[in-house]
């Protein structure tokens, strides 16, 4: 039996005990990652991708402080496209496609090399506590793992039970074990449990698809990469195919409904609405008779394909049938079936913004286990309790990301305050702050920040600093410009005629004007790069929204008691989602206060309601 200290310990290897365990040892903790499967680390039980709208955000944010994710992403990726490309830069999201292969081996080899960083393979079957302090981890097989803080990132593994059809077994992922005696520990402790579900589609062999008859979705021209770091990809590029359910597909699965988990009452745990299996999508969305299906490669070296947007947990010979119906797929080969897994999740209101248990020192919890969904929300939490499970080992002050600066700060707040009630994803609404909090700007918003508490190492350092150095030369040289509308239309820029004086930013906000245009104003803006270039027009362009924006963040904080009236119409509201306005005409909040606990409300939501009622208010006097 053995016995080893530690500063910390990580229970659990996927994305949040990965992100914790490295950001520990980077702020010089000495840590433990204890996993089930030590070859397992960095796994992705879902699909081969990460990024994507909102989470595309995290992952930027991830980097910024110079954590694996991004960094793992860009070495897999195969295929990169930046979504909402045609839309603002706020709301676009980076996404990759990604080699799951490579990406477990770049996890791994960031883990491997760390120096204050070793991997147990093990069951965490126990915690040892002495007076409400969580001071080591009692293994299976009897060892004892002492350490002054403990990070339980367990994912869907808490009492798992995966449901194919009418069977069900404990498993915590497809061919794994469930942890049941941590889950009994957490009970008597008094956690407050509860739980919730996903799902996964069945893996496709792709030498199967007839490919001729799919469309093909290739990459980006010019791939925006998850790492400031990263320059070029690293591996060849791949396409995804498209397919599509038809009628015929709907027909299979309403008629064997009663076949599935979900319908036929096996399942109690409440799933993702907004990663729907397609029995749900067959149900919610009658009136559609076809489905998008990506069939997205897992890699270079393996035949087979993820169809993403049909999980399910029918059973087997039912995915059988309804796969074959789908144009391209009717010889298609079903490697591993899909399947539904129902998990415990504690309660993230228990938890406080350094994701430290209330109540009982020495233990944090990132990731699943606290009711998200997703790879990138489980990273950013593993990095919020990682950093400071370190900095309360060292006896520093902990820190708490505001919902101003980061994506990390609107997700922590959501989960801590508002808690879940069903599996929390991130998406750009839920950020009041969102012009601001773009995927570009999150060095800029995060990396001097997280020196400051020695999370971000050398090397990126330096980087950001010349960075640095060269965003507040392009600045200066915009600062010195001084133009009145007839000096401005003279170097062939047109502004508004009010005879005002204005600086280069304020000229870079009107529509049509690039850095390129102003260098007849000052010629040392020819020697800015592009990429310096292309922040701060963005920050040109969101000034004035951003100045606006933090005035209604204001605005709604000091008018959190305004009355709605009983009436008011929520179907007026151009901007707020169907979801929300059915949402708020059922509940009625009788004000402001009131809207923002209905589950599922955004800040940026209340700030719509807000205008209304004052426009509305306006109207009557
Ligand atoms: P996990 O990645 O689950 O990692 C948990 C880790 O804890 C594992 O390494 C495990 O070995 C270890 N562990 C557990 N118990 C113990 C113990 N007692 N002792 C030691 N180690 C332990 N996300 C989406 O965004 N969209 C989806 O559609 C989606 N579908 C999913 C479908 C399925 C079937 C599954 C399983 C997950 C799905 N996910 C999906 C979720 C996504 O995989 C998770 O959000 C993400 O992996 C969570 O990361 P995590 O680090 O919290 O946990």
């Amino acid at each position: 039996m053995k016995h080893w200290d530690f500063d910390i310990v990580v229970i659990g290897g996927g994305h949040a005990g990965c992100e914790a365990a490295a950001v520990a040892a980077r702020m010089g903790a000495r840590t433990a990652l204890l996993t089930l499967d030590a070859d397992k680390i960095g796994v992705m039980s879902c699909n081969p991708a990460i990024g994507g709208l909102g989470k595309g955000h995290l992952v930027r944010e991830i980097d910024a402080l110079d954590g694996i994710m991004g960094r793992c992403a860009d070495a897999a990726g195969i295929q990169f496209r930046l979504l909402n490309r045609r839309k603002g830069p706020a709301v676009q999201g980076p996404r990759a496609q990604s080699d799951r292969a490579l990406y477990r081996a770049a996890v791994q080899a960031e883990l491997n090399a760390l120096p204050n960083l070793k991997i147990v393979e093990g069951e965490a079957a126990d915690l040892i506590t002495e007076v409400n302090q969580v001071c080591g981890v009692v293994l299976a097989d009897g060892s004892h793992v002492r350490c002054g803080h403990v990070i339980l990132t367990t994912g869907t593994f808490l009492r798992g039970v995966i449901h194919i059809g009418d069977k069900s077994y404990a498993g915590g992922r497809m061919g794994e074990a469930a942890a049941s005696r941590l889950a009994h520990r957490l009970d008597d402790m008094a956690l407050p449990l509860g739980r919730l579900k996903t799902g996964t589609p069945p893996r496709l062999d792709g030498k199967t698809i007839d490919w001729s008859v799919c469309d093909q979705q290739p990459g980006d021209a010019d791939p925006e990469f998850f790492s400031f770091l990263t320059t070029e990809a690293k591996v060849r590029q791949v396409s995804c195919g498209i397919t599509h359910t038809n009628p015929k597909t709907h027909e299979i699965i309403e008629r064997n409904l009663k076949r599935s988990a979900m319908y036929g009452g096996h399942i109690e745990g409440v799933g993702p609405r907004y990663c729907p299996s397609i029995e749900d999508k067959v149900v919610r969305f009658a009136e559609k008779s076809s489905h998008q299906i990506f069939l997205e490669p897992e890699g270079l070296d393996t035949s087979t394909v993820y169809p993403n947007g049909i999980s399910t947990s029918l059973r087997i010979e039912v995915q059988e049938v309804y796969v074959a119906s789908i144009r391209g797929l009717e010889a298609a080969k079903i490697l591993q079936p899909g399947y539904a897994i129902e998990y415990d999740y504690v309660d993230p209101r228990s938890l406080d913004s350094a994701l430290q248990l209330s109540g009982i020192s020495g233990l944090s919890l990132a990731g699943q286990i606290n009711g998200t969904t997703g790879y990138e929300e489980a990273a950013a939490q593993g990095l919020v309790a990682g950093i400071n499970g370190a900095l309360a080992v060292q006896g520093k002050e902990l820190i708490t990301f505001s919902r101003r600066s980061s994506y990390i700060g609107v997700m922590i707040d959501d989960l801590t305050t508002r808690g879940v009630t069903e599996p929390y994803r991130m998406f750009t609404s839920r950020a009041e702050f969102r012009l601001s909090l773009r995927a570009d700007n999150a060095d800029q918003r995060l990396t001097e920040f997280g020196r400051d508490f020695g999370c971000v190492g050398n090397d990126r350092w330096s980087k950001f600093q010349e960075k640095a150095t060269e965003l507040k030369a392009a600045r200066n040289a915009l600062s010195n410009i001084s133009a009145t509308p007839k000096e401005a239309r003279h170097a062939g820029i047109e502004v508004k005629e009010d005879g005002a004086r204005r600086d280069g930013h304020a000229l870079l906000a009107f529509p049509g004007v690039s850095l390129t245009s102003l260098m007849p104003l000052n010629a040392s803006l020819g020697e800015i790069s592009d990429s310096i270039a292309l922040q701060v027009e963005r920050d040109a362009m969101y000034r004035s929204y951003i100045d606006r924006q933090m005035n209604e963040a204001h605005r709604l904080e000091r008018d959190s008691n305004t009355v709605i009236p009983a009436g008011f119409e929520y179907g007026q509201i151009s901007g707020l989602s169907k979801e929300l306005q059915g949402k708020l005409a059922r509940v009625r909040p009788e004000n402001l206060a009131q809207a923002g606990r209905i589950d599922g409300m955004t800040p940026a939501a209340l700030v719509l309601i807000l205008a209304h009622l004052n426009k509305a208010a306006k109207r009557a006097i």
